[in-house]
């Protein structure tokens, strides 16, 4: 069930207020958290498009406030305000030069939103609009922004888009680079779909990929989230290379914001438990985070080792099998059923190439949980929606200064090498950007959980 979206008993309308409100309802994906607190009603000074008896570029234009003061919490204040922003942000973000005016100050998180006259802007009310939201805008223009609402989300609430255009639902796919994907055309495979990177990095005592950073590099520049993996066998101890994988994370780029695989299935020369065990303890403990263990139950079972109390995370092919393709999420091939794990929480559904991205043969892999990626990578752990959704507008739009950049808890070094590798605003963004990727993710899982209470069915 929605919440009704709710209106101020006194609120009048025209009907291009009507259109204003029920776009917001239509689209706004937390349009419950919100309600309109005037339209025509009310004082609004001398000369208002409140009142309807302005023009606008020879349209007649209407103005809607939007307030949120009612969170019965203890810091209703906080979570309100966030409420508001992020309302603001959403119009601020996608129609700004199809707005007349926006007016809200965010001190809460030193945020301005305001557009005037089709363009964002400065502060130019007299009042600050910290309680409410003012939006104005014409009935041409409206036109113009139902179109767009249409084209980008269709008729229903939107899915979050990443940077790059791809629809987040709650799953997402990865593929697995290593010296067999060397040549691998990686945005073809992302326009295929695939949004996460798993690269292969070392192997034993004795291996190291010689072009992970490489593939690293270019998947990172394509916006794929990424991880880690390394082969165990029972060339050194688990400690020993727990130490080897880990510099393999610190060399392309890691470990911040990078998961991480155990990739335990070697035939020939076998990890023993001890091994398992000590290697994915001192991962777990360097990383300060879960890493997931990667082997099948033809290996796992003949074994009898439990290991579900180390790592809640186990990743492999089916029991059955390699499959054609992406079995759905709510596949029987996702139960595991050994070793102290139920569900896998990644499925290896097939082996073969990517339509589209030529011969190459790449391993593929679903993640039907986005907090299985966010637990893995450490990101995004503690935000709440609107944080979620205002750093992803802070970094489509944002180009700080160094100063701007300090304050907000950059370090002076990340923007130096950004200015000094061609401008701080792109260098910045590519830094970020496996981040972005992350924090979409999760916004993915919120809207699939959106969606499930409206009734309605997400299809991949
Ligand atoms: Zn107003």
């Amino acid at each position: 069930m929605v919440a009704p979206y709710r209106r101020q008993p006194q609120v009048q309308t025209g009907p291009i207020g009507e259109r204003m409100i029920a776009l917001v309802e239509k689209y706004y994906p937390y349009a419950n958290e919100i309600y309109v607190s005037s339209a025509m009603d009310g004082p609004h000074g001398n000369v208002s498009h409140h009142y309807g008896n302005l023009h606008y570029a020879g349209s007649p234009t209407a103005a809607i406030d939007f307030g949120a003061y009612d969170d019965p919490s203890e810091d209703n204040d906080t979570k309100d305000q966030w409420d508001m922003g992020l309302l603001a942000d959403w119009l601020w973000y996608h129609f700004p030069d199809l707005t007349v005016e926006l007016i809200h100050t965010q001190p809460h998180n030193n945020h301005l939103t305001y557009v005037r006259d089709q363009e964002r802007c400065g502060p130019y009310a007299e009042a600050d609009h910290v309680n409410h939201i003012h939006w104005a805008t014409s009935a041409a223009l409206m036109d113009r922004i139902e179109a767009r609402a249409r084209d980008a989300w269709g008729a229903g609430l939107p899915l979050t888009l990443n940077s790059s255009g791809v629809q987040w639902t709650g799953t997402s796919h990865l593929l697995d680079l290593s010296s067999h994907q060397v040549g691998i055309d990686l945005a073809a495979v992302r326009d295929a779909g695939f949004t996460l990177a798993n690269i292969k990095t070392t192997q034993g005592n004795w291996y190291t990929w010689d072009r992970a950073r490489e593939y690293t590099d270019r998947a990172r520049a394509l916006g794929f989230g990424l991880m880690t993996y390394h082969w165990l066998d029972n060339s050194a101890s688990g400690r020993e290379q727990a130490d080897i994988a880990y510099r393999g994370m610190l060399e392309i780029g890691g470990p911040a914001g990078m998961g991480h695989q155990c990739d335990c299935e070697d035939i020939d020369s076998p990890a023993t438990f001890e091994i398992w065990r000590d290697y994915v303890n001192a991962m777990q403990d360097r990383l300060g985070r879960p890493i997931i263990n990667y082997t099948g139950d033809w290996w796992w079972v003949p074994k009898g080792w439990t290991g579900g109390h180390l790592t809640p995370y186990l990743w492999a092919a089916p029991n059955n099998g390699y499959l054609d393709g992406y079995p759905g999420d709510s596949s029987p091939d996702w139960h595991a059923g050994y070793g102290g794990w139920g569900d896998y929480a990644a499925l290896q559904y097939s082996v073969g190439p990517v339509e589209g991205a030529g011969s190459i043969k790449v391993s593929k892999t679903a993640i039907r949980d986005a907090s299985v990626w966010a637990a893995l990578t450490g990101e995004g752990d503690d935000m709440t929606p609107g944080q979620d959704y205002r750093l992803r507008v802070l970094m489509a739009n944002w180009d700080p200064t160094r100063d701007e950049w300090i304050r907000a808890g950059g370090s002076p070094a990340s923007y130096d090498d950004a200015e000094a590798s061609g401008g701080a605003r792109n260098g910045l963004k590519q830094a970020l950007s496996s981040l972005e990727l992350q924090i979409a993710e999760l916004h993915g899982k919120l809207e699939t959980m959106e969606a499930e209470r409206m009734g309605r069915r997400v299809n991949r």
